[in-house]
């Protein structure tokens, strides 16, 4: 029997099963943006669509075919799965303190890309980052001190007029933001094969900042700050 059409908003909404490699196929890279953009909806609004994990992990068990991969962090409040309210199979989820882009992580969004076919790059920053804080209260602890070393380069490359203390949440959220845009030019710069991708219009790759307190996710548009290149 053929299997019913799933639409690009069902396609990552499934109770039971998981993506299949034809629904998957299917959804453009726009397609799957549009998802996670109502998923993260439904997180917000509290309607999120309720999964048997059990009957997801059967059917993903054999192969998986997810449609995108973040890069987010660590922090226990920022689980990618839940606030783009995805299932089993449906995302590669990569997580770091500070959502830093090194060369194994840069290696991890090439295989869910180039490999394993995902179509969309979420880098995910998130307010009120401890790894930002620390990385502007220039904390040194064994090898902390080398990650938060990578997100130095969004607090030189970052304007503001007011503070500039980790105490201040806007201007904490200001440099997380200018790391997500770093990010993304990194990811484009030190990786031929994703960019190469993206040109095709193979993926997309986006930034996005979500936010602890609403449970909203904002896609970032706006370009690498001014003179930001001469800090990396
Ligand atoms: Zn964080």
């Amino acid at each position: 029997m053929a299997r019913p059409l799933v639409s690009s908003a069902q396609a990552l909404t499934q109770a039971h099963g998981a993506l299949t490699k034809e629904q998957r196929d299917r959804l453009t890279p726009t397609q799957v943006l549009d998802a996670l953009a109502r998923g993260n909806e439904r997180f917000r609004s509290g309607a999120m669509v309720s999964r048997d994990y059990r009957a997801q992990q059967r059917a993903s068990a054999a192969a998986q075919f997810p449609a995108c991969v973040t890069l987010g962090c660590v922090d226990s409040r920022v689980p990618s799965e839940v606030i783009f309210d995805v299932g089993i199979g449906d995302m590669f989820s990569a997580r770091i303190a500070g959502n830093v882009v090194n060369d194994d992580l840069l290696g991890s969004l090439e295989f869910a890309c180039a490999v394993a076919g995902a179509k969309v790059i979420v880098l995910l920053g998130h307010t009120a980052c401890g790894a930002v804080k620390g990385a502007i209260d220039d904390v040194e602890m064994g090898n902390l001190t080398g990650l938060l070393a990578r997100i130095k380069p969004a607090i030189t490359a970052t304007t503001f007029s007011g503070t500039a203390s980790s105490k201040d949440a806007a201007y904490v959220d200001a440099v997380a933001r200018t790391n997500v845009l770093l990010g993304l030019d990194a990811i484009r710069r030190r990786s031929p094969l994703l960019a190469d991708l993206e040109k095709k219009q193979t993926i997309l790759i986006v930034g996005g900042m979500y936010d602890l307190s609403t449970g909203a996710l904002e896609f970032l548009n706006e370009g690498v700050p001014q003179g930001a290149a001469m800090v990396r």
